[in-house]
């Protein structure tokens, strides 16, 4: 990541709680913890004035000109295989998007793309196969992410690379170039965030640093699109080998180095059984630098153990005249290259945005005002999400509210009038009313990515999550969990520890996702419209107690833990595009609307259907049932219906309660007995394994109510005319929302857990843990509230 031999390292600041510090080196930023800051050697500058300068190490290029392929010039097919490489946060995926038209996820911090993704597009006659994958800084075998990457391109083979790469910070980022140009694969450079190099006073003459490196260079600004075609344009010229730019080059180490290259590249380069997927060269240095993935890969060739002698050879022959380890001595001689380029082709100063950066940066992680900052943002985002959500949301209400009274006027009497009103609408449209409240959540936690404010949480929360044997990277997830625990379990990725991220994944559905808002907001609108704030407030906060408790005692009782460095690159401050944010969006309105027709529509229809069937009529209730139903009716409301009013309610008592559904209600709600939750309140539990929502539309489904348009939270607040009583309570409602927090995750969540893990037995681990915690604090909160 640039600390190398002979870089300028300075302390830019230090985290609210004096842990972790940022640095600042090679014109980017870099927070470590103390304890891994300590592992790094540092020495006084006074000591490097004496030292040769790393300047006069440059290295030049040579001139060999590409070798040509026989056959490879005139292909008849058109179909292009191109990898996108770069560093972490160079927008790849940014890129990815707005060429192949996908909707992955983007964010301005390193490590949300997990995975390769995969999309084709179009153009001018050709078949373009892109592939995003994750970020790397260089190609070692490292982090499971370069792992990654020098798998894929080993296997994969893509036509052309395109190498994205930050214009204001070209230092950093075209080391990894370099590796890729040791390969000698077809490649074009794009040179992305452009606008932010325009920003600044600096001008990079980009077509002459294509011509030194090699590699054609296309200018882009991925957020917006501009550019894009031209860097299309490019990858078909190299891959039809009609760019002048493209010439092999050699990024060439100084001689005592070299020999060593040479030395061990002339073996592999002679043995026909190494495979040819990379470039002798790029073996050699690899080997050299001691990788243990290119050993592996060496492994099988006849000449291993001849490669290893040499090696071995080399390394000591470099170490003794250098008095440097090898591999740190060849990553300065290429950084000595990327300045020698640099020095060529830039002028002018690439701070301009630092600067806004820094001054941000003073106040939001700062010691007084960070926390504070932080806390207000989680405020304004979840106030907005509630109350500002609320007014959007009584539209659709009695948008939803009128269609069903339409249909109640207008059709005959029947099963289908019945499915409509009471599976259909009464389970969806309880629940789409919500879409509102989850668009402006997505549009804060959004916001926070995109800017790199997600960043700044991470590193000012990073010694609080240590207290909990965790990592600031950890609080990302966690953040991201208040919109779905799924991508959220995903984004774990970016936690190199593996105990760190299995405690983040498990405590991950305690964060309470999206889809339980439709269940708070009902709850709270009827039962507690006063405090509805501090309701949601609680129950948020409760859900993170509970995780952090668990964090702990995971700690203590289970997984030990592993500490790995804390390294998070904090990028500059982005302004996100308006483009970027409505695609955002109406991707997760798309995406609501899709569960909607899909998973919930399902699930209402469903229930629906298990508590409509079996039918039965007046001659099939027994009198014993009848009498009692009767009897238990309250005096004064069972004045209010004439004969036949209170035979219909029996009858339809007695249809729900013996309906398939019926049964199996019964059959749990011993279980949670205790809380007083009722058969139906059961079965809408159960439902919600689904998706959360579902407990809103199953509650909408059992909860009939008297008549087409009145609205669920009336439903279940008003006394029920049989018995009197209304279904819940102010204390059921609470006890309700502490068991919907915390027990199982959704099906979803629980596959995503079992991938993540790769092992049932965590998705397993996680259901019955948070269940049993879930009765038990619903109980609690149950017990304590009858108290007063
Ligand atoms: P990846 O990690 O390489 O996949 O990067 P992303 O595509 O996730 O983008 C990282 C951040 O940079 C996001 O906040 C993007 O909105 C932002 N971004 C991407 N391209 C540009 C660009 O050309 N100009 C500017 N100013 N920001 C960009
Ligand atoms: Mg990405």
């Amino acid at each position: 990541m640039g600390f190398v031999r002979g870089r300028e390292v300075k302390m830019v600041l230090n985290a609210p709680l004096q842990d972790p510090i940022k640095y600042k080196l090679m014109d980017y930023e870099v927070s470590l913890r103390r304890a891994e800051a300590n592992l790094i050697e540092v020495e006084p500058l006074s000591q490097w004035q004496h030292d040769e300068s790393v300047a006069d190490r440059v290295a030049t290029a040579s001139h060999d000109p590409m070798p040509a392929e026989e056959g490879e010039v005139f292909r008849k097919d058109k179909i292009i295989n191109v990898a996108l490489i770069g560093n972490p946060n160079c927008g790849k995926t940014s890129l990815f998007n707005i060429v192949s038209g996908a909707h992955e996820h983007v964010g301005n911090y390193a490590g949300v793309t997990v995975g390769a993704k995969a999309g084709t597009v179009k153009y001018r006659g050709y078949k373009f196969n892109i592939v995003d994958l994750p970020g790397t800084y260089s190609l070692s075998a490292y982090s499971p992410e370069e792992l990654y990457v020098m798998r894929y391109l080993n296997q994969e083979m893509p036509d052309v690379i395109v190498n994205v790469v930050v214009a204001s910070n070209l230092e950093r980022n075209l080391y990894l170039t370099t590796e890729l140009i040791d390969m000698n694969r077809s490649m074009v450079i794009d040179l992305n965030m452009y606008d932010e190099l325009e920003r600044s006073k600096a001008v990079l003459d980009y077509e002459q640093l294509g011509r030194l490196l090699g590699v054609p260079v296309v200018p882009t600004k991925a957020s917006t699109g501009w550019g894009v075609n031209k860097l299309l344009d490019t990858v078909i010229d190299v891959y039809e080998m009609k760019n002048r730019d493209v010439r092999h080059i050699h990024v060439k180490m100084r001689p005592e180095i070299e020999d060593g290259i040479t030395r061990v590249k002339d073996i592999i380069k002679n043995d026909p059984s190494v495979s040819e997927h990379f470039s002798p060269r790029y073996l050699a240095i690899k080997m050299l630098e001691g990788d243990p993935e290119v050993k592996t890969l060496l492994e099988s060739a006849d000449s291993y153990p001849e490669i290893v002698k040499t090696r071995e050879a080399e390394t000591r022959r470099i170490e003794e005249d250098l008095k440097e380890d090898v591999a740190a001595a060849i990553s300065a001689n290429k950084y000595g290259f990327i300045q020698g380029a640099l020095a060529e082709t830039l002028e002018g100063d690439l701070l301009q945005e630092e600067k806004t950066t820094r001054i941000i940066d003073a106040v939001v992680t700062s010691k007084v005002f960070g926390f504070p900052i932080f806390l207000c943002v989680m405020f304004l985002m979840f106030w907005a999400t509630f109350q500002i959500g609320n007014y959007p949301m009584e539209w659709i209400e009695s948008l939803v509210a009128w269609i069903s009274g339409l249909i109640g006027e207008h059709m005959t009497d029947g099963p289908l009038k019945d499915l409509l009103l009471d599976g259909i609408i009464g389970g969806v449209g309880g629940v789409i009313v919500f879409l509102p409240n989850i668009l402006i959540l997505y549009f804060f936690i959004s916001m926070m990515e995109d800017t790199g404010y997600m960043a700044r949480v991470a590193f000012i929360m990073d010694k609080l999550m240590h207290r909990m044997g965790l990592h600031g990277k950890s609080f990302i997830p966690l953040v991201m969990g208040f919109g779905c625990n799924v991508p959220a379990i995903m984004s774990t990725r970016i936690i190199e520890s593996r105990t760190s991220r299995l405690i983040t994944i498990l405590i991950n559905p305690f964060m309470s996702c999206s889809a339980r808002i439709p269940i708070y907001v009902l709850l709270v609108g009827a039962f507690f419209p006063a405090h509805g704030g501090l309701v949601f407030f609680c129950l948020y906060f409760l859900g993170i107690i509970v995780a952090v408790l668990t964090a702990k005692l995971m700690r203590r009782f289970w997984l030990k833990t592993d500490e790995t460095p804390f390294v998070m690159e904090l990028p500059p401050y982005r302004i996100p595009t308006m483009k970027a944010i409505t695609r955002s969006m109406w991707d997760k309105a798309r995406q609501y609307l899709s569960k909607m027709g899909g998973v919930i529509l399902v699930a209402s229809i469903i229930i629906w259907a298990l508590s409509y069937f079996p039918r039965y009529d007046m001659e099939q209730v027994p009198e014993s049932y009848r009498q009692s139903a009767l009897a238990d009716m309250p005096e004064d409301i069972r004045s209010q219906f004439d004969a036949s009013q209170q035979d219909e309610l029996v009858l339809n008592a007695y249809q729900q309660e013996n309906s398939i559904l019926g049964h199996i209600g019964k059959f749990v709600e011993p279980v949670v007995r205790p809380m007083e939750f009722g058969w139906k309140t059961t079965v809408s539990l159960l439902a919600g394994a689904a998706a959360k929502e579902v407990v809103v539309s199953t509650l909408g489904v059992l909860y009939v109510g008297e008549d087409d348009e009145q609205m669920i939270s009336e439903r279940i607040s008003t006394p029920s005319p049989l018995t009197g009583e209304p279904p819940f309570t102010p204390v059921k409602a609470l006890a309700f929302m502490v068991f919907v927090l915390l027990y199982f995750p959704c099906v979803a969540t629980l596959a995503a857990i079992a991938r993540e893990t790769e092992s049932w037995k965590y998705a397993l681990f996680s259901l019955s843990y948070n269940t049993l915690l879930a009765w038990v604090l619903a109980f609690l909160t149950f017990r304590i509230g009858m108290l007063f």
